[in-house]
């Protein structure tokens, strides 16, 4: 049996190393269109903090790994995928065949119409090389110019805050992390930042970029306001990477769709991870989620199906948990609650902290938290597990800090194990 990946990211990684220890026999080939080790993304803010070392970030130890799993890397970037053929065509025109195919290709940053990104000073943030740019060129004394104030934005201010750059983040609606947070939240979020010195500007964007003799750039924002900048981060969103599956006939929408067994509508191909649309616990839908927790449960169940062994994959939930230069955020499942559900919160502004619940009868489905860091595992669990609270649901609403008691009554009531995170 030959399997091939495409990407070289955690879902590929895992994918490859399961198929490895459950088909031993079997050929497995990765190709990846980076220049670099595996690495995760998730480790470049402590990179730029200067925490790590790119070695740190590697995701095994070196490239000898791989080769002692006798797992094949092969650098170069899939061009097509012929379905019927059952090859994969390379960007060196290299034709590689395959049994069992795995689309593990991750996502890219957006492009901007008013910004070239990758030219000397304006960089994304999304891989190793983009992280070795930034290092080189965020000086301390600096003004670097944030464009974007997501998820990606704000977990790399404090790596940039402590470099003693001066951040301006900009963003083009009235909210920052509006993917993540509602906006009594992200109002929060955008106040620790002005106290820790981030200018933050909503409502704004860029208008107009240009370059002086000197090769600097100078940006133009709506508002008329200029800004001439040592260095452009652009952070605003992602997309998946399956462009290059146009014409191939397999089903695409926001991402790659697959069904429980993490295939798609061909049945010997399978994708996972960032480029993947798969079942989404808290919505009952499927949906892209853009983080390394669902990455790695899709690589590991898409490869044991490859392998043959049936296996079907519950679902991932959508949980982001975002440290802003020591403010930490945290929303889980459907955050944003549903039309008949009922909610709670708990607000204290003054000390940046924040809980708020949402429910659909007697099940908690979503939820954000600022400031608090003890219920994460207990959240996941609730929402994950779908536990009935009964009674516990009265007490969430009048008091969503009895988080934990309220896991122990409703899952002990019912036999569930409450010690399952
Ligand atoms: C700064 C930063 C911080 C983050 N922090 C967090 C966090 O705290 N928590 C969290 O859960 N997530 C975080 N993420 C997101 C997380 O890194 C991604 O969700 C995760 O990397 C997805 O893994 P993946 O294997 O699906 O894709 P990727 O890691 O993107 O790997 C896909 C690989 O496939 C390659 N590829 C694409 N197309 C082709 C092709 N046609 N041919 C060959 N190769 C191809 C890509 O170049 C890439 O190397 C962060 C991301 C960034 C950038």
């Amino acid at each position: 049996m030959k399997h091939v990946i495409i990407g070289t990211g955690p879902a590929g990684v895992i994918a490859a190393e399961t198929l490895r220890k459950i088909d031993p026999d079997s050929q497995i080939v990765m190709i990846g269109d980076e220049p670099e080790i595996p690495y995760s993304r998730m480790a470049i803010p402590y990179y730029l903090h200067g925490r790590i070392e790119e070695e740190g970030m590697h995701l095994r130890k070196s490239a000898a790994h791989f080769k002692d799993l006798n797992i094949e890397l092969v650098r170069a970037r899939a061009e097509n995928v012929d379905t019927e053929r059952q090859t994969v065509t390379l960007d060196d025109d290299e034709v590689v065949s395959f049994d069992r195919l795995l689309l593990a290709t991750g996502s890219r940053p957006y492009k901007m119409d008013t910004l070239e990104i990758g030219c000397e000073n304006v960089h994304a943030c999304w891989t190793l090389e983009d992280a070795r740019n930034i290092a080189k060129l965020a000086k301390e004394g600096d003004d670097v110019l944030l464009v974007g104030a997501g998820f990606v934005a704000c977990i790399i201010m404090s790596a940039l805050v402590s470099r003693g750059v001066n951040v301006t983040a900009i963003v083009r609606s009235k909210q920052v992390v509006r993917s993540m947070m509602n906006p009594r939240a992200s109002a929060m979020i955008k106040r620790w930042c002005e106290k820790e010195g981030v200018r933050i500007l909503t409502g704004t964007t860029i208008t107009e970029a240009s370059k002086d003799d000197a090769g600097g750039i100078e940006v133009t924002f709506n508002s008329g306001d200029k800004m001439k900048p040592a260095l452009v981060i652009v952070a605003t969103g992602v997309q998946p990477n399956i462009d290059f599956l146009q014409g191939s006939g397999i089903k695409t929408d926001s991402g790659i769709l697959v069904d429980e067994f993490l295939r798609t509508n061909i049945p010997n191909i399978f994708a996972a991870g960032d480029a993947a649309q798969g079942f989404d616990l808290s919505t009952d839908e499927q949906s892209v989620h853009i983080i390394q927790p669902t990455a790695v449960d899709h690589g590991r169940s898409a490869a044991l199906n490859m392998a043959g062994r049936t296996c079907k994959f519950q679902g991932s939930l959508l949980m982001n948990v975002l440290d802003t230069m020591g403010l930490i955020s945290g929303s889980f499942g459907n955050w944003q609650g549903v039309e008949s559900g009922e909610s709670a919160e708990i607000v204290d502004e003054k000390n940046y902290k924040y809980i708020n619940l949402q429910f659909k009868d007697d099940q908690l489905i979503g939820a954000l938290t600022l400031g608090h860091t003890e219920h994460i595992g207990v959240l996941r669990g609730l929402i994950q597990t779908k536990v009935h609270l009964g009674k516990w649901k009265k007490h969430l609403m009048e008091d969503p800090t009895r988080l934990m008691e309220a896991y122990l009554g409703a899952t002990q009531s019912i036999g569930h194990n409450a010690a399952v995170f």
